[in-house]
């Protein structure tokens, strides 16, 4: 009989797989025939083998998509008949959540605590609330007096341009997909090179749950090929895109450039997460920990700002240093792991080369700031949680987006102080606050330039809450019934009800 620690072994050198595209129902080769690698970061073995696409595929995809939406089975489904595949999704998904944890795992380095508990049940809870708005959308019908009826509609916009990122990679197509099947539309997904796997499998399980063909298509590929020809693409109607600031622009200007499609954009971020020193220090403490540590510091709105108050300065970091060296950096397949490897090399070489800019600049290491030296852990991408403290907010590590481990102390004195330097960044997306004086919460949170306030909280995600950034951390929101209006048009219908109608020019 197996140990866990055995098991664990077995799944982490286990041969790797091989994923086509998935294009008008049908799992078939990148046109030119190349794959590339997707890499376990626990390892630096390769993961699978993943069909390559390129602008062909992308045009193959687009043209599939189109003909879904304007003919065939789903154009004429019912909104009901709708909610109910993407409902029998979520319900496989759950089936099959043990497997699916493990190979977001696999692929990304998460711990598989958070892929089982968190990226899991989140993308269940997801499409099973998407299923549900499926036949809640409607129009109004608005009073405007005389002899008129006026109503609206909504409308699906058509074929759909979805390129998400690595960090979550099931669940922001999960974001992306709920809203966009719910309306009516159809779907072009590229997800990220570095963990395309889930994605192929959610490709496995809409078909599954009987998805006509051609509705969702996958093409994995890399962003500057795939991704350019999706967002270029004259007959992509939307594109909705999560990523980097610098992409972002790219993608908003190719829309310009080309048909003028809609486009949503979810950015970076430098949240400022913020310690008064009236708040419950030692709950402050496990949030300013989970805020910064969760999914090894590589999320968007991550408290990448620590602002702690200058009266509880040195006892605050001194407890949050002891946390965070704590913290067991391992491999994520075990139950007890708390962070993880970095998604790639690239990424942790970035790491390193800002808590380096950091310390150039005067910021001093607490904890961490080197990746761990346990031998078995040396193939992969691994970083220890790191504490910078003595920042400014004019220093690289406080304006730009690490993400990663790296959370950057700051000091304010007062209410004024601190949301001056709070909203002296180019990114809005979240922010948080831990103090036991609600006026100076609701001030806080009614003040700040932030999409996302989290009250004596962090990181807390439902489908029905909306989520996306002020500033140049994009436009547009997932989730809730906003999402909705990225992904129907509002059509206004004008009625003539009067007897005898005059012409504007028959006196
Ligand atoms: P990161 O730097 O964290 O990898 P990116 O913004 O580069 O984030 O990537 C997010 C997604 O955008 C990925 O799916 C990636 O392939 C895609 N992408 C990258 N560059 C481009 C581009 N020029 N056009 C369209 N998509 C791109």
């Amino acid at each position: 009989m197996s140990t866990p620690e055995q098991k664990v072994t077995a799944a982490q050198q286990s041969e790797p797989r091989t994923y086509q595209l998935l294009i008008d129902g049908k799992f078939v080769d990148a046109a030119s025939g190349r794959t590339f690698e997707t890499l376990n970061p626990t390892t630096g073995a390769v993961l699978a083998h993943v069909a390559e696409g390129d602008a062909e595929d992308v045009n193959r995809a687009v043209a599939a998509a189109r003909r879904a939406f304007e003919s065939g089975p789903w154009a004429k489904m019912t909104p009901h008949q709708r909610g109910k595949i993407i409902y029998k999704a979520a319900q496989l998904i759950s089936e099959r959540a043990k497997e699916l944890a493990e190979l977001e795992t696999l692929d990304n380095g998460k711990p598989i605590r958070e892929s089982s508990y968190v990226d899991i049940p989140q993308t269940v809870q997801h499409f099973e609330y998407f299923a549900g708005m499926a036949d809640k959308l409607q129009g109004d019908t608005i009073p405007i007096g005389g002899n008129v009826f006026t109503y609206t509609m909504r409308e699906p916009i058509g074929v759909c341009g979805q390129i998400i990122p690595w960090n979550f990679p099931l669940l922001m197509a999960a974001w992306k997909l709920g809203p966009a099947l719910a309306a009516g539309n159809t779907v072009v997904l590229k997800p990220a090179e570095q963990t395309p796997c889930t994605a192929m499998e959610l490709g496995k399980i809409f078909l599954e749950a009987g998805l006509p063909d051609g509705v969702l298509n996958i093409v994995p590929g890399f962003g500057e090929i795939a991704g350019a020809a999706i967002s270029h693409h004259m007959d992509v109607d939307k594109v909705a895109f999560t990523g980097s600031t610098e992409v972002g622009k790219l993608i908003a200007e190719a829309a310009a450039r080309t048909n003028l499609k809609k486009v949503t954009l979810e950015l970076g971020g430098k949240a400022p997460n913020v310690v008064f020193a009236d708040a419950d220090l030692e709950h402050a403490v496990e949030g300013a920990l989970f805020s910064i540590f969760f999914n090894q510091g590589q999320v968007c709105c991550a408290g990448s700002r620590l602002f702690v108050e200058e009266s509880i300065h040195d006892e605050f970091v001194e407890r949050l240093a002891n946390r965070a060296k704590s913290l067991r950096v391992g491999n994520p397949l075990n139950k007890d792991t708390h962070m993880g490897p970095q998604v790639t090399r690239e990424q942790l070489d970035r790491i390193k080369r800002y808590v380096g800019y950091g310390e150039e600049a005067g910021a001093k290491v607490l904890a961490g700031g080197r990746s761990p030296e346990a031998e078995e852990l040396q193939n992969g991408f691994f970083f220890t949680p790191t504490i910078l403290d003595c920042v400014t907010n004019d220093m690289k590590v406080a304006q730009e987006e690490i993400f990663g481990p790296v959370v950057s102390v700051l000091t304010f004195q007062n209410d004024k102080d601190l949301l001056k330097q709070a909203n002296d960044v180019v990114f809005g997306l979240s922010a948080g606050i831990w103090t036991r004086d609600i006026k100076r919460a609701h001030r806080f949170a009614k003040s700040v330039k932030a999409g996302v306030v989290w009250i004596n909280t962090y990181n807390m995600f439902n489908a029905a809450m909306p989520f996306g950034g002020y500033k140049q951390s994009g436009y547009g929101r997932e989730m809730g019934f906003q999402v909705m209006d990225a992904y129907t048009q509002c059509k206004s219908v004008w009625v003539d009800l009067s007897e005898n109608p005059i012409g504007w020019f028959s006196n």
